[in-house]
């Protein structure tokens, strides 16, 4: 079976994790979000990807979800010491080591795809792990100018990272995405996939920004295979993180079933609630989506196995 999923960072990669594990002979193409990346001290980072990359491969921070373990902060506190910042986003020294890399294949002329690669090449995720696109992509957050009248736009991880996103937003602009082309092996992928997965990743800022490459939402709604969503939040609110923050900004109340209905019935066949949220089931259906409430917390690999394994027989459900 072939399995594409859309992934952004910390949910993406846990539930991969999990449908590695509840398809063991699944060939499984990861188109990851790129709109993340962000260039820190002339290195190229590229979060969610590592994030999969790192999780899948043995190699991440479990309890923190991103960087490596056993991290030492030489190379930050250094440059710190020349006053060169940010300050605020978290670089261990072995991490600094894979953006060195990527960096300096990026500059030697090589695709951002072939680089992924070449990454993986050493931590065999064991999935294809794809950028959503080579071209550059940049999601900016639009936020009240705190040093005058009016707005400015924050990069992504500004607004997450450094602000907490305590401040609202506004809007969420994937800067680029309207002129970025999808990777080599993208649209290939989702053309030959029997099943594709939305893991419990932000619908707005990870699942919303590789849908906003132009070819990649009309791709996977013309596959004609089962499209099968797991919701990222329970009970009214994200499981982890600041996702009904940009679900505000694009005008989307923070709730699982109004999530299912955004992406809507044109894209998605199934979607998959917490059992605490079993009440919107037949909101969800009324919207044209198949839906089951089911445990939905991964606090365990046996847990986000069985989400795997109920998001793929949802879909067989849907193929009908
Ligand atoms: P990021 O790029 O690191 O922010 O990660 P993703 O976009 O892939 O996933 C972030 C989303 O994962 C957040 O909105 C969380 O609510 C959701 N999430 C994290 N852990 C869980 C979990 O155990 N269950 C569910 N249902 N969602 C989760
Ligand atoms: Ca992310």
């Amino acid at each position: 079976m072939r399995i594409v999923v859309l992934a952004g960072g910390i949910g993406g990669a846990r539930f991969l994790r999990g449908l590695m594990s509840a398809a063991p002979d699944a060939d499984i193409t990861v188109i990851g979000n790129t709109g993340d990346d962000i260039h820190l001290f002339g290195l190229k980072v590229c979060p969610d990807l590592d994030t999969v990359m790192y999780t899948l491969g043995g190699g991440i921070h479990e309890e923190q979800g991103w960087g490596r373990p056993d991290e030492t902060f030489t190379v930050k506190e250094e440059l710190a010491a020349y006053g060169v910042g940010p300050e605020w986003f978290g670089l261990g020294d072995r991490d600094f080591a894979t953006h060195i890399v990527r960096t300096q294949m990026i500059g030697a002329g090589y695709p951002l795809s072939a680089v992924t690669e070449a990454l993986c090449a050493r931590w065999q995720p064991g999935v294809r792990l794809l950028p959503m696109t080579d071209d550059r992509v940049e999601t900016h957050v639009l936020i009240d100018d705190p040093d005058g009248e009016g707005r400015k736009a924050v990069h992504f991880q500004e607004y997450w990272v450094r602000l907490r996103a305590s401040v609202p937003a506004h809007a969420v602009v994937p800067v680029g995405a309207d002129q970025a082309k999808p990777a080599p092996g993208v649209l290939e992928a989702i053309a030959d996939a029997d099943v594709v997965l939305f893991p419990p990743s932000n619908p707005v800022v990870s699942v919303g920004t590789i849908l906003a490459v132009p070819g990649v939402r009309e791709a996977i709604a013309d596959a004609g295979v089962p499209v099968v969503g797991l919701s990222p939040i329970v009970g009214d609110a994200p499981v982890r993180g600041m996702a009904d923050k940009v679900l505000a900004a694009v005008g989307v109340e923070s709730t699982a079933a109004a999530v299912a209905k955004h992406y809507g019935s044109g894209l998605l066949d199934g979607w998959l609630v917490d059992t605490v949220d079993a009440g919107t089931v037949g909101e969800v259906e009324a919207a044209g989506i198949r839906c089951r409430a089911i445990p939905l917390m991964m606090t365990d690999l046996k847990a986000t196995v069985a989400m795997a394994a109920e998001a793929l027989a949802l879909a067989e459900e849907v193929r009908g």
